[in-house]
């Protein structure tokens, strides 16, 4: 047990904020106690951590209330889901993996075996899951939560850039004329990252901050220009203002020629794009439209940021690429103060790309369907050529259609709720239920998604277990293990991974002694690769503090930060250019119609933390949030004879919930929004996933998680 103050990173979001925890013992006569009255690690900001400067939000602040309770403290089992779970021991529990393990490789084949992991995950766990199933098991079938949060961020980079990679820092912040934030609500998602553009924007009042959301947040308020376009309009906003930059010529001609392919085939395309058709599809004022392209062109310096809502999208491709399009054409990217930049959801998420944590990736920024790629990975892990499957493993939504239809014997989870957190949930818990074997991981019980599994593992969590996560800005922070709070039995995932590769007969792959070994081979894999950070190790990273990659071998640990991706004009394509990308908008996937009028947007809230297996269990923020509600414009609940605080019935094609009524008019018109996170064990019937479906963006597989059609029904 360590005794002295430690420094961390934050376990919440992708903003990975440096935090300061100070033991219980040495915390004197106001020692931190949790709601149960057990002393606790009290958290501060890290002032040296260069993401995060020091601050910390509430979720940051409270993170060790939640790591005593609820723990899962041992192995359980049962052979149906009908039957009540019994304790086991782990060796039964491995035995009972590997024979299922072995049962499917022979029955189904190898594809049958699946893993949803996390980007809670420290990176070292998602790496042994990928070599344990990419490389040792032949399957790619890995997918992450990062598929509903962020890979259309990734797709997007590697199609405009030919690598995935956000190229901006957390200092361009304060260093842009024009801050451009698309579909996120960072004043509530990303706090400490919107502090910092607050600040800065209100001390410089030339600095510009445009905020194109459907909902008046925390984030529109503070902006000088807010679009309140129609869901779904993206496109057709970023089109109109790449149509008035062209035509005013605020674009940089040097930049296209030299850096740049495709631009004349996307000039025909935003020929189309004329001031009055934009505004009226997206639902603005012209002068609205012009004063954004204007914001534009008069800044030297646009640094554009967004998350879930041009994510999590059925086209959330093209609305990244055709934001990147702006950037392209005005030359605002690879210097300080601009460039596109996503933000992140989970605090490793970054991490999980850098591992190789989807179905279509392998670690170092490597692709499974590049023959070349295959096999550098294969001979890094000493495997046979052609070990690596050239198939494309199943995405999230496509496990729960194997479960429907049988392609799927065992479904392995960790680290993640999907019983919540998945789209067309009543379709996900059916398919759940017909699932031959699902392996449940996690630090706490109950879940909702351990209602559906046969055998329940428990793991550590962050405080307990040693291991690295990147942030949104490439920042790589090493998480040591300082706690004492995990239960006897708990184990990394990582080696939990480990134990079973070498119980199928992989020993030599799996012989790490500690998360340390697991780091030092992982970076390997990312050594000349667009993600270069075999620099690093955690006993650098843990003599310095946080490092920024690219990192390359032999790089110079007194200058860590500050790096920005693409400052050489030099791009990860075959021929060095960035790629213009042309695309006209389709629209929702499920637009209004006459028996469901409405579009109901879902997203976060700011204390709470997705499906609130930890903040649920936070008295303060359970009092900031204590339930779940439905805003809707004073017009509609006008239509509908709703009064503030009634409770109403949401109803989709595929199932309903019940919400108290908010009547704002923060929310557009014919618009209505409600959070995510309440599952069924904090609320009852007020899943807002049980509305939402899950049609994909045909490139990022990303479910448009963001917009559903929905009507209401008076209680
Ligand atoms: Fe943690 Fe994100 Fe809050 Fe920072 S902003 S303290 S990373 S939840």
């Amino acid at each position: 047990m360590i005794s002295e103050k430690v420094t961390t990173v934050c376990p919440y979001c992708g903003v990975g904020c440096g935090l300061e925890v100070q033991p219980p013992a040495s915390q004197g006569k106001a020692t931190n106690r949790d709601s149960e009255g057990t002393p606790i690690w009290k958290v501060m900001g890290d002032r040296t951590h260069p993401s995060s400067l020091g601050k910390v939000c509430v979720k940051g602040a409270t993170v060790t209330e939640a790591i005593n309770k609820n723990r899962l403290k041992y192995p359980l089992y049962r052979e149906t889901l009908q039957q009540d779970f019994r304790q086991i021991d782990w060796e039964e529990a491995f035995n009972l993996i590997v024979k299922q393990i072995q049962l499917v490789s022979k029955t189904i084949g190898v594809d049958g075996i699946c893993m949803y992991g996390s980007g809670q995950f420290q990176t070292e766990d998602y790496y042994v899951a990928q070599k344990l199933l990419k490389g040792c098991l032949g399957t790619n079938n890995f997918d992450a939560n990062s598929r509903l949060c962020m890979s259309s961020a990734v797709s997007g980079y590697m199609g405009s850039f030919g690598a995935d990679g956000p190229p901006c820092n957390y200092e361009d912040l304060e260093l842009t004329d024009c801050a451009f934030l698309v579909g996120t609500n960072t004043a509530e998602c990303h706090p400490i990252v919107f502090n910092r553009l607050r600040a800065y924007h209100k001390k410089n009042r030339h600095v510009k901050m445009i905020v194109v959301d459907p909902r008046r947040t925390a984030t529109a308020e503070a902006a000088d220009l807010h679009l309140a376009i129609k869901p779904g309009t993206d496109i057709d906003l970023f089109n109109g203002i790449a149509y008035l930059l062209l035509q005013w010529g605020a674009i940089d001609t040097f930049f296209i020629d030299e850096c740049t392919r495709d631009f004349p085939a996307y000039t025909q395309i935003i020929s189309h794009y004329p001031p009055q058709i934009v505004a009226d599809k997206c639902g603005i004022e012209v002068k609205d439209l012009e004063t954004a392209a204007r914001y534009w062109a008069e800044s030297e310096k646009v640094l554009s940021l967004w998350s879930m809502g041009l994510n999590q999208s059925s086209e959330g491709t093209a609305k990244v690429r055709t934001l990147i399009n702006l950037h392209l054409m005005t030359a605002t990217i690879g210097k300080a103060g601009c460039g596109p930049f996503s933000l992140t959801g989970q605090p490793n998420a970054m991490g999980g790309r850098e591992a190789g944590g989807l179905s279509h990736i392998l670690p170092g920024y490597r692709s499974v369907k590049n023959p070349l790629h295959r096999q550098e990975l294969e001979e890094i892990w000493q495997l046979p050529s052609g070990a690596i499957s050239a198939n494309v493993g199943k995405t999230v939504w496509e496990m729960i259609m194997g479960l429907e239809n049988g392609d799927v014997g065992l479904l392995w989870i960790a680290a993640t709720n999907p019983a919540v957190s998945m789209p067309d949930l009543e379709r996900t818990k059916q398919a759940l239920l017909k699932s031959p074997f699902t392996i449940y991981q996690d630090a706490y019980y109950p879940t909702e998604t351990a209602y559906y599994a046969h055998l329940v593992l428990p793991a550590t969590q962050w405080s307990e277990k040693a291991g690295t996560m990147t942030n949104s800005e490439r920042v790589v922070t090493y998480s040591p293990a300082f706690s004492s709070s995990a239960p006897s039995q708990a184990k990394a995932d990582w080696e939990i991974f480990a134990e079973v590769g070498k119980r199928l007969g992989f020993e030599k792959y799996f012989s790490f002694k500690d998360s340390a070994q697991v780091y030092q081979e992982f970076v390997k894999t990312t050594r000349d690769r667009p993600c270069d950070m075999s620099g690093l190790s955690h006993e650098l990273l843990s003599k310095y503090g946080p490092i920024q990659w690219p990192f390359p071998l032999r790089s110079d640990p007194e200058n860590r930060y500050g790096r920005r991706l693409y400052t050489d004009l030099h791009f990860h394509t075959e021929d060095g250019r960035a790629k213009f990308a042309a695309f006209h908008s389709r629209g929702l996937a499920e637009p209004p119609n006459p028996d469901y009028p409405l579009v109901l947007t879902v997203g976060r809230l700011y204390g709470h933390w997705h499906t609130m297996t930890r903040t649920g269990r936070i008295d303060k923020i359970v009092k900031m949030h204590p339930e779940p509600f439905l805003e809707i414009h004073p017009k509609d609940a006008r239509k509908y004879q709703l009064e503030d605080g009634e409770l109403v019935r949401v109803v989709s094609v595929r199932g309903e919930a019940k919400f108290k009524v908010k009547i704002t008019s923060a929310i557009a018109p014919s618009t209505v929004f409600a959070p995510m996170h309440w599952g069924f064990l904090w609320a009852e019937n007020a899943e807002a996933n049980s509305l939402t479906h899950p049609h994909s963006c045909p490139i990022s597989k990303q479910p448009e998680l963001k917009a559903c059609a929905v009507n209401l029904i008076k209680v």
